[in-house]
C-alpha cells in the first residue's frame, strides 16, 4: 500500500503550529452546519457561527413544540402541555395507519422517553437546571431571563430532538433501500435476491475498506521501513548498538525525561517544546521510551502518528491546568475515587469476586491521560516500589477473602519491575488455593516490546498451570500506528506459552475517527491480542479535549463496530463509574439521559453494576458536547456530515 500524507495532521499542523509562523491566523473550527441538511459544504475555515440561524432552526423543527413555548404562560403550564404533547405523539406511532416506517418510529419512541425525562421536575432538582425553562424563555424571546447563555450545542441537541419525536429524525434519508416498506432483495427469492443483497453489502464492504485504508500500522512495509530510519537515528542519538536497542534494560536508562532528544529527532511545534518544558519545570510526570520515539514520524508531513504522540507529549492546556491544580487543595486526582476502594494499601477491590494489587506506582513512560497518574510522580522513579512490607501485607489481605479468585496486578506499570520481584508476588498469590486466576496489567508490549524476554516468558510459564491457575495479560494499544513488528513478536512470545493477551483501549479523539477502532481491532487480532474494553474516558477537567462523549462510543459499535466479525469485536464498551466499577454502555436500562445543560452537555444517570441484586445510589456524569467533539473533528478534516447519526444514541 502506498501511504499518503494526511489530510488530516496537515489541518492539525496548520493550527498548532502558529507558534513557528505568527502570521498565520488559528483556522476557525466553529461548526459547520445542523448535521442534516443535504446541502452541506464541509470545512469552512472562516465559518462564523449564525446564532439566529439555529435558533430560527430549532423552532421551524417542530412548529407545535414552539407553539406549546410560545403561547404558555407558566414554566408548570408548558411542561403540561408538553407531556401531553409527548402523549399523544407516542400513541400516534401505535396507530394503524401511521406510516412512518418501522425504525424510524423505535427512533421516535427513544426521543419521546429522552424528551420526557429532560422536562420532567426531579431531573430538574438533581441537575439544578431546567432545559425546559431555557427553551421556554427562548421562545418568548425572554432571553435576558436566561440562567445562563445558551449554547448551539444545545440547540442542535433540540433541533434533534424536536424532530426526533416527530419522525423526521432523517436517519435514513440518504438509504434509498431503507426509506420505507421493504428493500429490495427481501421481496425477491433465491439466487436472484442474493445477488441484489450481494451489491448492497459490496457496497458497504468496499467504503469500510476505504476508510480503513486511512490508518496504517506499523506492520506495513513503508511504515516498517521509514521507522527502520527513526530506530537508528535514536540508536546514534543515544549512543547505542543494535543490541542495546533489544534490551529493554537500555531503554529503560534513556527514557526521555526533557524535550531536547525530541527537538533533535523529530518535528516539535514551538507549543509542544514549551509544554514539554513546563512539565519538566514544574515536575509533571512525563517520559518516553526511545522506542516509543521512535514510532513518532519524524516530519509533520507523513503525518499518521498523531495517537502516538498526542499519548505522550502533554498539550499546553494540560500542564497549565495540572500546574494550578497542584497549587490548589481542594482539587483531589483521585477522581475515580481509588481511596474510597481501597481496604489495605495497595489493593482495590470494586467487585465481589476481582481485585487489584498495585505494587509498583510508575511507568516506563507516562500516558497524559492515564487515570491513574495522581498516583505516579515521576517516570522511573526509584522509589516507586512498594515497601517488602506492605507488598505482603497487600498479599496476605488475599488470604481473609477467599471469595476473590482474580487478581490483577498492576501499577504503575508491574512489567518495569525486575523479573525476581515479579517472581516473588506471583509465587505467593499462586499459593493461595483460591486465586484461579492472575492478570498482569501492562503497555509493556506497547511502549517496550523488549521488555518481554525468554526469561520473563519460563517464569510466567511456571505458573500458568490450567486448571488450576491462569496467567493471563492485559495490555493497552491505544492505535493501530502502534502495531509493530516488535509487539508482534511480544504478543506472540506470551501466546506461544498458552498466555491469552487482551486489550483495553481508551476511547479518545485521537482514536475516534469512522473506523479507527475497527482497524485497531483488526490489527490486534492479527496480532494475536484479544479486543476486551473499550473505556469510556472521563473526568478530568485537563484532558477534556481528548474526551468523546458517550453518543459516539453507542455509534461506532452500532454502525462500524458491528460490521466486522463476532471474533474480531470481542470489546465492550464501559463507562467506569467512580467508586463503583464498570456500567456496559450498551445495556440501555442502566444509563439514562437525564438532561442537556446549557453548554450543550448531556447528564447522564449511570446505574451501578450492583443494580437488581444489592440498592446502590446510580451516578450523575456531566458528558462532553456532542457539538464540541464534532468541531474537534471538524478541525481534523473529518467531514461532520459522516457523524450526523451521532445525535440519536443516548
Ligand atoms: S502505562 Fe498505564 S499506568 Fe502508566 S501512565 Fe500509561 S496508562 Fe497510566
Amino acid at each position: 500500500m502506498t501511504l499518503k500524507t494526511s489530510k488530516h495532521h496537515k489541518k492539525k499542523i496548520t493550527k498548532k503550529s502558529h507558534l513557528h509562523s505568527p502570521k498565520l491566523k488559528w483556522v476557525s473550527t466553529r461548526l459547520l452546519d445542523d448535521v442534516f441538511t443535504d446541502e452541506v459544504s464541509l470545512f469552512k475555515p472562516e465559518f462564523k457561527v449564525d446564532y439566529e440561524a439555529y435558533l430560527q432552526r430549532l423552532w421551524d423543527s417542530n412548529t407545535d413544540i414552539h407553539n406549546i413555548l410560545k403561547s404558555a404562560n407558566s414554566l408548570e403550564a408548558v411542561r403540561d402541555e408538553l407531556f401531553n404533547y409527548l402523549d399523544r405523539a407516542e400513541r400516534k406511532i401505535f396507530d394503524i395507519n401511521n406510516d412512518l416506517h418501522i425504525l424510524e418510529k423505535s427512533t421516535v419512541r427513544e426521543c419521546i422517553r429522552v424528551f420526557r425525562s429532560i422536562i420532567g421536575p426531579i431531573n430538574e432538582f438533581r441537575t439544578e437546571f431546567s432545559a425546559l425553562e431555557s427553551l421556554w424563555k427562548l421562545a418568548q424571546n425572554r432571553r435576558k431571563e436566561l440562567q445562563s447563555e445558551i449554547s448551539v450545542g444545545f440547540i442542535l441537541e433540540f433541533i434533534n430532538l424536536f424532530r426526533g419525536v416527530t419522525g423526521k429524525s432523517n436517519i435514513y434519508l440518504e438509504n434509498t433501500q431503507v426509506k420505507k416498506g421493504i428493500p429490495e432483495f427481501l421481496k425477491i427469492r433465491g439466487k436472484h435476491a442474493a445477488i441484489v443483497r450481494m451489491e448492497i453489502l459490496d457496497d458497504i464492504g468496499t467504503s469500510v475498506q476505504k476508510y480503513l485504508k486511512k490508518y496504517p500500522s506499523g506492520l506495513e512495509e513503508e511504515v516498517a521501513t521509514w521507522r527502520a530510519e527513526n530506530k537508528k537515528k535514536v540508536l546514534r542519538y543515544f549512543n547505542g548498538t543494535e543490541d542495546d536497542w533489544n534490551d529493554y534494560k537500555w531503554h529503560l536508562k534513556h527514557v526521555i525525561k526533557d524535550a531536547s532528544p525530541l527537538l533533535a529527532l523529530i518535528e516539535l511545534t514551538n507549543e509542544q517544546k514549551e509544554a514539554v518544558d513546563k512539565a519538566v519545570r514544574n515536575k509533571i510526570a512525563f517520559g518516553i521510551t526511545p522506542y516509543y520515539l521512535s514510532l513518532m514520524d519524524t516530519r509533520f508531513s507523513i503525518g499518521y502518528d498523531h495517537a502516538i504522540r498526542a499519548q505522550v507529549i502533554p498539550p499546553m492546556e494540560y500542564v497549565e491546568k495540572m500546574v494550578e491544580y497542584r497549587t490548589n487543595p481542594d482539587i483531589s486526582y483521585d477522581f475515580m475515587g481509588e481511596h474510597d476502594t481501597s481496604p489495605i494499601d495497595l489493593v482495590t477491590r470494586r467487585y465481589p469476586i476481582i481485585a487489584i494489587i498495585k505494587p509498583f506506582n510508575t511507568c516506563a513512560q507516562i500516558c497524559v491521560y492515564c487515570q491513574r497518574n495522581w498516583e505516579i510522580e515521576r517516570v522511573m522513579e526509584p522509589r516507586a516500589l512498594a515497601t517488602k512490607e506492605k507488598i505482603d501485607a497487600a498479599l496476605a489481605w488475599f488470604d481473609k477473602h477467599k471469595s476473590v479468585g482474580d487478581v490483577l496486578i498492576t501499577g504503575g506499570d508491574p512489567m518495569v519491575m525486575k523479573d525476581t520481584q515479579i517472581y516473588r508476588i506471583l509465587k505467593v498469590l499462586a499459593s493461595k488455593n483460591h486465586i484461579y486466576r492472575i492478570r498482569i496489567g501492562s503497555r509493556i508490549p506497547v511502549v517496550l516490546p523488549m521488555r518481554i524476554t525468554n526469561d520473563f516468558i519460563n517464569m510466567l510459564s511456571e505458573f500458568h498451570n490450567p486448571p488450576k491457575l491462569e496467567i493471563a495479560f492485559v495490555t493497552h494499544f491505544e492505535h493501530s500506528y502502534e502495531v509493530t513488528p516488535e509487539s508482534m513478536e511480544a504478543v506472540q512470545k506470551l501466546r506461544r506459552a498458552g498466555i491469552s493477551v487482551y486489550n483495553q483501549h481508551v476511547y479518545t479523539v485521537e482514536n475516534s475517527r469512522r473506523f479507527e477502532l475497527v482497524k485497531l481491532r483488526r490489527d490486534l487480532k492479527a496480532i494475536g491480542v484479544d479486543p476486551y474494553y473499550t473505556f469510556n474516558m472521563k473526568g478530568k477537567d485537563e484532558t477534556s479535549k481528548y474526551m468523546v462523549p458517550i453518543a459516539r462510543i453507542l455509534q461506532e459499535r452500532k454502525e462500524e463496530a458491528r460490521l466486522l466479525p463476532g471474533l474480531d469485536r470481542t470489546d465492550e464498551p464501559v463507562f467506569n463509574v467512580p467508586r463503583l466499577g464498570k456500567n456496559h454502555l450498551r445495556a440501555g436500562q442502566d444509563h439514562r439521559l437525564v438532561m442537556i445543560l446549557p453548554d450543550g452537555s448531556r447528564v447522564y444517570e449511570f446505574h451501578p453494576w450492583e443494580k437488581n441484586i444489592t440498592p446502590v445510589p446510580p451516578y450523575n456524569y456531566v458528558d462532553v458536547p456532542i457539538y464540541d467533539y464534532l468541531e474537534e473533528l471538524a478541525a481534523r478534516g473529518e467531514n461532520v456530515r459522516d457523524y450526523r447519526t451521532i445525535w440519536f444514541y443516548y
